[in-house]
């Protein structure tokens, strides 16, 4: 094929017609990317223009398209001809299709890595992902996890109903364990019943737990194969890098004992090879039914902590702290359970009365003090995403008649770092309201100062682990005065949390830090002692 300067066809020749089914009369004259099958992008087309334009050469494989619409390979290589002074002249094109060697190559590489019978990797693929998932958890300090799957009663389906029944079983489980995991993720087929499966990513015990159970509940569901119905369920063994072992067989051999453990606890049933990893997961699973219950039983409390102007040492505001007051445990700090109700989704439901509470009592609390505190309430990012968040804010303020400009929302840095508009518009939004937004643990996530330009924030909150040793270390007594600085540039006001000694506090007055709220001033109260305290200090 060659084409002119404008790169548009001028010839062609019998085995182009042959090729691509196109008639000379039918291409001259136009682009070559009518032969163009969409399976390349365009950077693909432009380091080919750009090789032609330096080198004036290009060779390799492209996929095109004939005229019946079918996608063949050819090898291409073109040539810039340039005349004498040169002047690009015209684009030579010389290809041949290898479609066919291409096919063979492909289906050698599919009968070297893939299981014919499933479609599922192979063991030598298995192996191969296997290291390099390693490779890279290694680096990422990641976990992976193996899963050892093994069918429960699949013999009996093969006796009872044939091995075409047992076959078709087989494919259906093979789609029911591709659904429970991501793309991401590899799946083999080990041998006959067996499967095996690498999860990796910042994945942690719990999450590898929820996804085999997944697997377990597809699994126990009854397949239909055709005028019968038949049932299996899974044992399922799973074994973690880097805490059972570093090596594929190692891993493997573990996964394997830890799925027997899981068939000698009656089948159906999740088996981590160590033992504590179980003890963890099945408290964790514990925990989840009784947090689900938590609001019914009116088992969850307040405590409110201080926040103190440096200026005037006044009490200004107050932070909602929740506690869990469980009939057996006693109080239950919120860093043992806010994550787990953030994954289940509960906090939407604690969040929620946790905000109604603390606006309600901070409109008692200005029924008896005339320069009653303002109440800051911690906002899950979780719980800030909910489609209704607003409207269920509004109805809060509504019921409780607390004036929006007494209520400050303390969200964490994560939220903001999700470049995405919508949590602009709800920020915005929030703030129009009158209430006051502060950014929490400030100095631990990423701590960009990018978005706090972005965002309406009016106040920063930085975090203990700042404060807690700023008077006998040089680089964080630094940092909290460049932050300090910063804030102040911005307009913003700062609360340093966790001042816990004088010293310290002494040492945040001479950076002029507006705010502290530590036990230095005092610890979270309960109700009435808080109110007790105010009675002193406003
Ligand atoms: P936070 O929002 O950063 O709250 C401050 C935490 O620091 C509180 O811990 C408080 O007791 C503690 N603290 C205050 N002064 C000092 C001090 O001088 N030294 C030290 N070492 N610590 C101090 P707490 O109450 O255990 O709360 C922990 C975290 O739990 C909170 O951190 C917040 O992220 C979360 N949380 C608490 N209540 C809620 C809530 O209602 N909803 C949500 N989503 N999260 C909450
Ligand atoms: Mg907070
Ligand atoms: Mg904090």
């Amino acid at each position: 094929m060659v084409t002119n300067v404008d790169n548009n066809i001028v010839a062609v020749n019998q085995t182009f017609i042959l090729i691509t089914g196109y008639e000379e009369k039918e291409v001259l004259g136009r682009n070559p990317t009518l032969l163009s099958s969409g399976h390349h992008d365009t950077e693909f087309y432009q380091r080919m223009a750009a090789d032609l334009e330096s080198l004036g050469q290009w060779q390799g494989e492209i996929c095109n398209r004939r005229k019946n619409g079918e996608v063949f390979y050819e090898w291409l290589s073109v040539t810039a001809l340039r005349d004498e002074f040169g002047q690009l002249e015209s684009y030579v094109s010389l290809f041949s299709d290898i479609t066919k060697r291409k096919k063979a190559e492909d289906k050698i590489y599919r009968q070297a890595n893939y299981d014919s019978f499933t479609g599922l990797a192979n063991r030598n693929l298995f192996v191969d992902r296997f290291e390099h998932t390693l490779e890279l958890a290694q680096r990422d300090n990641n976990r992976v996890a193996i899963f050892f799957i093994d069918l429960d009663g699949f013999k009996n389906v093969n006796d009872t109903f044939g091995h075409a029944k047992g076959d078709m079983l087989l494919k259906l489980t093979t789609e029911r364990i591709k659904e429970s995991v991501r793309k991401a993720d590899t799946v083999s087929r080990l041998s006959g019943d067996k499967f095996a499966i690498i999860l990796s990513g910042d994945n942690d015990v719990f999450s590898f737990e929820k996804i085999a159970s997944q697997i377990l509940d597809k699994i126990a569901k009854p397949f239909h194969l055709i005028e019968i119905e038949a049932y299996v369920t899974a044992s399922i063994g799973i074994s973690i890098f880097p805490d059972d072992g570093s090596t594929y067989e190692e891993l493997l051999s573990k996964a394997d004992s830890a799925m027997y453990k899981a068939k000698e606890k009656g089948k159906n049933n999740v088996q981590f090879f160590t033992k504590e990893m179980d003890i963890k997961a099945q408290q964790r699973r514990h925990l989840e039914v009784e947090l689900r219950k938590v609001i019914v039983n009116k088992e969850l409390i307040l405590h409110y902590q201080p926040i103190h102007q440096v200026s005037s040492n006044k009490v200004v505001s107050a932070e909602a702290l929740v506690r869990w007051l469980h009939p057996i445990k006693g109080l239950v700090p919120p860093v043992d359970f806010i994550a787990l109700a953030e994954d289940i989704g509960f906090i939407t439901e604690i969040g929620g009365w946790v905000l109604e509470e603390a606006c309600k009592q901070a409109k008692c609390w200005q029924s008896q003090f005339d320069l009653a505190p303002k109440i800051s309430v911690n906002i899950s990012s979780v719980q800030f995403q909910r489609q209704d968040f607003i409207s269920k804010l509004e109805a809060i303020l509504a019921k409780t008649q607390l004036a929006p400009d007494s209520l400050i929302l303390e969200m964490t840095e994560s939220l903001l770092i999700q470049e995405d508009d919508q949590t602009l518009i709800q920020l915005s939004a929030i703030r129009a309201m009158g209430i006051e937004l502060s950014i929490d643990d400030f100095g631990t996530g990423y701590s960009s100062l990018s978005y706090l330009k972005r965002f309406p924030i009016s106040i920063l909150k930085i975090d203990c682990a700042f404060i807690k040793d700023i008077t006998f270390n040089a680089e964080n007594e630094a940092l909290a005065c460049a932050i300090l600085s910063m804030a102040k540039s911005l307009g913003l006001k700062v609360v340093a949390e966790g001042g816990e000694d004088y010293a310290q506090c002494q040492l945040l007055t001479k950076h002029q830090c507006d705010y502290i709220q530590g036990y230095f001033f005092s610890r979270p109260f309960e109700e009435h002692a808080f109110i007790a305290y105010l009675n002193d200090n406003i």
